[in-house]
């Protein structure tokens, strides 16, 4: 998207660079008690100068279209869309592209703003689970401050990077030996990239309470914890998260949602140009080896699936609509929507899940980035049509997507896995797997070697490759349902006794 400058009164931004020249952050201690335990809040103060960009003058419309060809013509106005229900879609646009749309004869309307949902914040001593209130940022962070004192052996909680306005994106890793790298799978969660779209925040947290409490005591519970690595990101806009009124954008006025390189407009891998939220999701994504990934938003009920761009988007159904690991994809986003009745029974989609082109087009979107340059398997998951439901109907929505995201997180073990080391001296090294069919490369973890590759039962082809190594044909691996077959290889180095990793 261009970036759009909102049109701001000089004298008033003059006081706002005065203001924030003298802004303080101050800080203290929080303690909310709670079920028996005391949660510390760091908080910062809430007396932090307003933003000298206020975020975006973008607000929801809805135009009714006349044929789907229309929304051909809206894409290519580069128009921020969000969520379509034909013929009514939702676009974000500022005044001036509202009348341009009215002059140019289209049906739209601006959407009322939401009835206001319950306020952020859960208040003092009312602290339960499932949630029944959202949380503010700085109760987030105490939270899983708290988590990762009293579970240390089961979490370990760290801040991938800071949003425009200088607020921590907060990350929990969950699995037994938090402390190690293991041979397990690698899964991230990340909701609310869109600050006005709240529920997911206070899904994630409730999975981190199921996950931490039940370890013990619920079997499943504790084999997923035991065989996975976890990472969850409860909040990445907490810019626009905290912002009143809340936001979809981030301080700097961009849709993060459409913020990272894309596989037909901008193609350039890099954080350069990006926003802060971007480059730290980019940069933490690098860092590790991702199999499984979801975002999490609201404004409709879907599980929807890449590719969400196309160089033929103009054209129905076209091939390049769908990935190689389609037949993948599906039975991930089913593992998900047959499990929730929002979803499933919406009667928008059928049995609850759609590919992104199928439903409309975005560029720049997190879920194609990570499936395209880093073979992680993101899906886009809708929670609710309403963006911030009231908070009467927070433990119910915990409770329609308890099962869901314990099935999603188990896709991980499915398909082919394995360990691939140097056949000289035993230990693992960096390598590349791709599929024989399916081009693009999972990459081992370099610490432990360990790869895991998502595949539906049949018989597949390896081609394993790393610097310095004859590459290796595995043929005939045969994948069951359930737990993924297991192929070990040795690499044998190509230049043997002075080029050995
Ligand atoms: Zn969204």
């Amino acid at each position: 998207m261009q970036r759009e400058w909102p049109n701001i009164d000089s004298a008033w931004l003059m006081v706002r660079k005065g203001f924030s020249f003298a802004a303080r952050v101050a800080s203290w201690l929080v303690v909310l008690n709670c079920l028996g335990s005391t949660v510390y809040a760091q908080i910062a103060s809430t007396d932090l100068p307003g933003p000298l960009i206020p975020f975006s003058n973008r607000k929801a419309a809805e135009i009714v279209l006349k044929g789907r060809d229309q929304l051909r013509v809206l894409v290519e106005k580069d128009l921020i869309l969000d969520g379509l229900n034909f013929p009514r879609v939702c676009a974000w646009v500022s005044p001036e592209e509202y009348k341009q749309l009215e002059v140019e004869g289209w049906s739209i309307s601006w959407l009322p703003p939401e009835a206001e949902p319950a306020p952020i914040g859960i208040p003092k001593g009312s602290l339960a689970f499932p949630l029944e209130a959202y949380p503010t940022y700085d109760q987030i962070g105490a939270l899983l401050e708290e988590y990762a004192l009293n579970y240390s052996s089961l979490c370990r909680v760290e801040s991938i990077g800071s949003s425009a306005e200088g607020r921590n994106l907060w990350v929990i890793r969950i699995t037994d030996h938090p402390e190690i790298e293991e041979d397990e799978p690698e899964c991230k969660l990340i909701s609310t990239i869109h600050g006005n779209e709240t529920l997911g925040t206070v899904v994630m947290l409730d999975l981190v309470h199921e996950l931490l409490t039940e370890y013990e005591n619920d079997l499943r519970i504790r084999h997923l914890v035991d065989e996975t690595e976890i990472w969850i990101l409860p909040l990445m806009n907490p810019d626009g998260y905290s912002h009143t009124p809340r936001t979809r954008f981030n301080y700097n006025g961009y849709d993060l949602n459409r913020n990272f390189p894309d596989r037909v407009e901008d193609p350039a891998n890099t954080t350069a140009g990006r926003q802060p939220e971007t480059s730290a999701v980019m940069e933490f994504t690098r860092d590790h080896s991702f199999v499984l990934s979801a975002n999490f938003h609201t404004g409709s009920q879907v599980v929807n699936y890449p590719y969400d761009s196309s160089a033929y988007w103009n054209t129905w159904k076209h091939p390049d609509w769908y990935t190689p690991d389609q037949d993948v994809f599906v039975q991930n986003s089913l593992a998900y929507s047959t499990h929730n009745p929002l979803l499933y029974s919406s009667g928008q989609f059928p049995q609850g899940i759609s590919n992104g082109l199928e439903w409309y087009q975005i560029n720049g979107g997190m879920q194609d980035w990570n499936y395209v340059w880093n073979r992680c398997m993101e899906v886009t998951i809708e929670l609710s049509n309403l963006f911030s439901p009231p908070a009467s109907q927070l433990v119910s929505h915990w409770e329609a997507n308890r099962e869901s995201l314990l099935s999603y997180l188990e896709q991980s073990r499915i398909g082919i896995r394995g360990i691939i080391r140097n056949s000289q001296n035993g230990k693992p090294i960096p390598a590349s797997v791709e599929v024989s069919g399916r081009e693009g490369l999972v990459h081992t973890d370099p610490q432990v070697g360990d790869y895991h590759r998502l595949l539906l039962p049949g018989t597949y082809t390896l081609q394993i490759q790393a610097q310095g190594f004859y590459p290796l044909t595995v043929h005939g691996v045969a994948v069951q349902s359930g737990t993924a077959s297991r192929v070990d290889v040795d690499l044998d180095p190509a230049y043997s006794g002075w080029l050995i990793y």
